[in-house]
């Protein structure tokens, strides 16, 4: 199990992809046309292959790097930048909103005895995805699926 999981989540405000949002169970997102980034906008011509990789820096606070010049909250920004939780990234025709940022802390010691009558083997099982999630983590570690 990989502690300090995070969760992300993004929504497209304006482009090709207007409304879709997208929750991201990943402490580094890919975005791009790539059917294998975390978050794909495929119509978005102007995008030309370009990338925005976002790494989860703390809870509420984002790097962004991109390999072609992109927009943090209507500065232009050249190779990397910071954003925040209701931050609009643009790329291309796209803008995103940092809808959310948030990190599992891991194993808290919050465990204080008294389990909530959970009997099973200690794991909280990801009903998307199956990944083995620890039975405090709000969601799934590895899809991002709230638990
Ligand atoms: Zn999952």
């Amino acid at each position: 199990m990989s502690s300090g999981a995070a969760k992300v989540v993004l929504e497209v405000l304006r482009g090709p992809m207007d409304g879709a949002r997208q929750t991201i169970g990943s402490s580094h997102i890919s975005v791009g046309t790539a059917e294998d980034d975390d978050l794909t906008l495929p119509g978005d011509k102007d995008l030309a292959g370009a990338k925005l990789e976002i790494t989860v820096v703390a809870v509420g606070k984002l790097k962004v790097t991109a390999d072609k010049p992109f927009r943090i909250d209507g500065d232009e920004v050249e190779g990397n930048g910071e954003a925040k939780t209701g931050s609009i990234i643009g790329i291309g025709a796209t803008e995103l909103m940092v809808v959310e940022v948030a990190k599992d802390s891991g194993t808290r010691a919050a465990k204080d005895g008294s389990d909530a009558g959970d009997a099973d083997s200690g794991v909280k099982k990801c009903p998307k995805c199956g990944a083995a999630n620890d039975p405090n983590a709000p969601w799934c570690g590895n899809c991002g699926r709230d638990l």
